[in-house]
């Protein structure tokens, strides 16, 4: 297949119809809704999104979605990226709704005195933020004015900066090996509209590249790209195709400590300032979707399938078993189906084949009396016939294989 066609199968947004997995609505244009297919696999990504945090030692937080205008004035949002945001007045209140998560972080950091010993404090939040984007640019879920951003603030001192920006490196390996994906990495730096200083911006830039020097790492340097308030660097994941994709960033930021007055108290009791990294992972959830779906081709790998199993009875009278097997699968926390629809059970197959389910659960007269179950795998076909507790077995282990 030439690599077009192969493009062209794999579009996400033809496929997320087909799948069910997610709609556009002209009530609100670029803002995706998620149907029940679809919240499946966004729920698995922030399952595993959370575990890996907790276990990296992440406190989650949930901050609102619009907050005053001062406060996008006070972060240099509104200088930098008004024209890109949404607003809201309300009793004589002007609102803007976040295009960033990184206020409300920074807020909750502020709500309270703190002390050198608690830093480093990593706060991650799975922020939904609003960014106006032309209609004529938008893309299914690869372009859109409201997406989830799998955000990080980390609140540090000085001298944590390398050994923090180590573990955010770790972390990302980590989560994006869990879907085998290779990446590259971009370093990127002052941008010609900035805050701050070109002091303050050299040693930033200085110590992103002397931590990705010394954890060996390849990158390349991308001029003239960083945020407007420090250098980045940029992950960029390679597909199934090779197709390349921005996705996770690390941003090392002095402005925004000293905009908002973020202080915490030192060893010799004064107050220093902390710097604060952001750092995002899939960068959007939605948009990681869209890579997943097309890296995929829609066959998602078990942990990810929305439904699991279809279970098809071959008749009428097969069917009071197969949701008997359905309940102990569903006991087990897997996602089964019964297609009980008077059909023939080729045409069954190929139906679930089509909707990329991986597993097909047969149920005919055998099935019944050994109380067993013919288990097919999608593209692999015939498993053999299995016990209901054998076969949940092997679907718990390539679960766990996989996440
Ligand atoms: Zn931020």
């Amino acid at each position: 297949m030439s690599n077009q066609l192969e493009v062209e199968k794999r579009n996400h947004r033809k496929l997320g119809q087909e799948l069910e997995l997610f709609t556009s609505m002209e009530e609100a244009p670029g803002m995706p809704f998620f149907l029940p297919n679809g919240m499946v696999i966004r729920n698995e990504l922030e399952n595993l999104w959370r575990k890996k945090h907790q276990k990296a030692a992440y406190q989650e937080i949930k901050t609102p979605i619009m907050m005053k205008q001062e406060l996008w004035e006070q972060s240099g949002h509104w200088d930098h990226y008004h024209e890109n945001m949404y607003f809201s007045n309300v009793e004589e209140q002007h609102y803007a709704i976040r295009p960033m998560n990184c206020p409300g972080a920074i807020l909750i950091y502020n709500s309270k005195r703190r002390s050198y010993r608690e830093l480093p404090i990593r706060y991650a939040e799975l922020g939904l933020v609003h960014r106006h984007e032309l209609s004529g640019s938008l893309n299914g879920l690869l372009r859109v004015r409201s997406f989830t951003q799998d955000d990080a603030h980390l609140f540090v001192r000085v001298d944590q900066i390398e050994s923090e920006i180590e573990k955010v490196l770790a972390l990302i390996d980590e989560l994006y090996g869990h879907f085998g994906f290779d990446y590259k990495v971009e370093l990127s730096t002052r941008p010609e509209e900035y805050m701050g200083s070109e002091a303050i911006w050299d040693k930033a830039e200085l110590a992103l590249e002397s931590v990705l020097k010394e954890k060996g790492i390849d990158y390349q340097i991308n001029p003239g790209d960083g945020a407007f308030y420090g250098p980045k660097i940029d992950f960029h994941i390679l597909d199934s195709l090779g197709r390349s994709w921005q996705c996770g960033t690390i941003q090392l930021d002095f402005q925004m400590p000293q905009k908002f007055n973020c202080t915490y108290v030192g060893e010799d009791n004064n107050l220093h300032r902390p710097v604060i990294i952001h750092r995002a992972i899939f960068g959007s959830v939605e948009r990681f979707m869209a890579i997943l779906i097309e890296h995929y081709a829609g066959e998602f790998p078990l942990w990810l399938a929305p439904v699991q199993a279809k279970i098809i009875p071959i008749s009428d009278s097969h069917a009071a078993y197969a949701n008997e097997v359905k309940s102990q699968f569903e006991s087990a926390g897997l996602r089964v189906e019964v297609d009980d629809r008077s059909e023939k059970m080729g045409w069954k197959i190929r139906e679930a084949e089509k909707q990329k389910i991986p597993y097909m659960i047969v149920i005919g007269d055998k099935e019944i009396e050994s109380q067993s179950v013919a288990l097919r795998k999608r593209k692999e076909g015939n498993l053999g016939v299995m016990g209901i507790q054998e076969a949940i077995q092997r679907f718990i282990i390539e679960i766990n294989q996989n996440s």
